[in-house]
């Protein structure tokens, strides 16, 4: 399976300042000494030589992540603003002339993962088909609050529209909820069964599987009970083995256990000790903080997580990436 992140900013959309943009640009600037800045060609290559979070963004829109099987089917977990990206490169495609079909799996409704919803523009065309699933069983409702007009000016459906002119949704909505657990897709090809995080409002940790490759999905959770071994036996048995782990990394440890205990979010440092303690090949950090800008990622979440990789007292150690908009893993 492929899987490609369009969103992966926590809580709410976070662009990029000017004056973030300014200290990235006198970063690089200072580093072209030796570089022809005249030859085009050259500097092109001096740029793209530079790390993401110097010559780019990890990214500001909120979660959504593009799952597709091996057979190329869609599935799309998540409506945060990253689904807006989304739906605009589905636009080339079927999606456009109305023979699209996606699957959306919804984690949880907090702002973060529902607001791209109504700038999906697949959604606006009759003969797409959307299956929506998730374990919140007014899922459905939930999505209808978000779009009524007082809120949006574009309606889920043609129910309750108060005028023949009112602009609604006009693809084929279906809603599979709660969703079944396991959820078998395409004739068995793939599994996805799902896991309580502890989140406000309950968010859920999906595993997929597919040709014996299992990618997992659980961002928004929060891990309280660090040291009681039978608590953190849940988590250790849904990740086990997992080829990649996305992990809601949002806060420093310090912020986790202390100054943000309770508002549902992890740290990198409890993923890397998770991920490696059950034997996953790739931790995702994902869910970044909308406060921390690039160079904070890269050097305090990322390089904390680095350092104490080190230090976890386990003889598997998981590789660590940073999740950006436009990652893309092939599992
Ligand atoms: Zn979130
Ligand atoms: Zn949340």
């Amino acid at each position: 399976m492929r899987v490609k992140f369009w969103g992966v900013r926590g809580s709410i959309p976070s662009p990029c300042t000017t004056g973030q943009i300014e200290e990235k640009i006198i970063r690089a600037l200072m580093g072209a000494q030796e570089v022809d800045l005249s030859d085009r060609e050259a500097v092109e290559q001096y740029v793209r030589s530079l790390p993401l979070h110097q010559r780019g963004t990890y990214g500001g829109n909120t979660t959504c992540v593009e799952v597709r099987t091996a057979r190329n089917e869609l599935i799309i977990i998540d409506a945060g603003t990253g689904l807006r990206g989304l739906g605009m490169e589905l636009m080339n495609t079927e999606f456009a002339r109305g023979k699209g079909e996606a699957w959306m799996i919804f984690t949880h409704t907090h702002w973060d993962h529902v607001q791209g919803f109504p700038f999906f523009t697949p959604l606006y065309i009759p003969g797409n088909t959307f299956h929506l699933y998730g374990k919140h069983s007014d899922l459905e409702e939930r999505l209808r609050c978000q779009q009524d007009l007082r809120f949006f000016p574009a309606m889920l459906d043609e129910r309750d529209l108060p005028t023949s002119a009112t602009p609604y949704m006009k693809a084929n909505l279906e809603f599979i909820v709660p969703m079944p657990d396991p959820l078998e897709l395409f004739a068995g090809r793939m599994t996805i069964t799902t896991l309580d995080l502890d989140h406000p409002g309950v968010s859920y940790a999906l595993r997929f599987e597919e040709d014996g490759k299992v990618f997992i999905f659980a961002s928004d959770a929060e891990y309280k009970e660090l040291t009681r071994a039978a608590y953190l036996q849940k988590y250790l048995d849904f990740y086990a083995g997992a080829d990649v782990l996305v992990f809601d990394a949002q806060y420093t440890l310090q912020e986790t256990l202390y100054e943000k205990f309770n508002w549902g979010h992890s740290s990198a440092m409890i993923g890397v000790e998770l991920a490696s303690e059950a034997g996953v090949k790739t931790l995702v950090l994902f869910h970044h903080e909308p406060a921390y800008d690039d160079n904070k990622i890269r050097e305090v979440i990322y390089g904390n997580s680095l350092r104490y990789l080190r230090h976890v007292p386990t003889a598997h150690k998981c590789e660590v990436i940073v999740a950006y908009e436009g990652l893309e893993l092939t599992i």
